[in-house]
């Protein structure tokens, strides 16, 4: 008898666990139906590391139950999937079947069969970072916010136990300019500071590092694009397609 075993290299931010309830033997596909025990919080993934467990940093490695699809049958070729998922804000269980969403205990779940399961990785040591983010957005609420941050990387931030280091380098235009500021987020100088400490990365942006002579031209076509769009829902549905063809042929010529 042989023993297949897997070894985690690198740790997921969404870990995605699938069960092997369908399987094959000589008289064909048959689904391994019954309840699993699944740990809800605190499944540490230290201990299947390809590396030496004291090598590698406890509180980023423990992951919570987020998301759990089930299918409902006893045959792997029918059957009906479901899904559980927990809002991460208001910390409450949902049952997603079809259209009926109805909310669900933590007790309720012991009961349901998963096949697919979805972990997220804990953030202990980046909710000090938020908090102490937090902190120092009210302590500088009279400070400008004359620094820039990539709302992308501050999507990361707010999503990921690990976002990675700041990532400011947006697109530049032919003057070597930043080419606008939609891409970016206004912060405080001490919320950089701090966030530059934590997580490193950069270039620092300041409204000086943005081209204005293209902010100039996309704020003007931009102004044309959302008239030309407030004329044509004004317009009654019968005459929009003749007037989105004309404006097009104003815009090109
Ligand atoms: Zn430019």
């Amino acid at each position: 008898m042989a023993l297949k075993t897997h070894k985690i290299h690198k740790l997921p931010e969404v870990l995605c666990l699938k069960l092997n309830r369908f399987l094959c033997d000589e008289e064909g596909p048959f689904k391994l139906n019954g309840v699993i025990q699944l740990p809800f919080e605190g499944l540490d993934l230290r201990y299947y590391m390809d590396i030496l467990i004291s090598a590698f940093p406890e509180e980023n490695s423990r992951y919570t139950l987020i998301s759990i699809i089930s299918h409902e049958g006893d045959y792997p070729n029918a059957g009906h999937f479901t899904c559980y998922s927990l809002n991460c804000v208001t910390n409450k269980w949902f049952h997603f079947d079809d259209k009926n969403v109805t909310q669900v205990s933590e007790d309720e779940l012991k009961d349901v069969e998963g096949y697919i399961l979805f972990y997220r990785k804990e953030c202990v040591s980046k909710q000090r970072i938020i908090d102490r983010m937090k902190l120092l957005k009210s302590l500088s609420i009279h400070e400008p916010k004359n620094c820039y941050i990539s709302k992308e990387w501050m999507i990361r931030f707010y999503s990921f136990c690990e976002p990675g280091e700041i990532n400011n380098n947006g697109v530049k235009c032919e003057h070597d300019k930043l080419l606008n500021k939609r891409g970016y987020t206004r912060i405080t100088y001490p919320v950089w500071i701090h966030l530059k400490k934590n997580f490193k990365g950069g270039p620092f942006v300041r409204d000086e590092e943005f081209c204005l002579i293209c902010s100039e031209v996309s704020n003007q076509f931009s102004h044309s694009f959302n008239l030309l769009i407030r004329t044509v829902s004004a317009l009654p549905q019968s005459r929009r397609t003749i007037s989105r063809s004309f404006s097009t042929f104003t815009l090109n010529s």
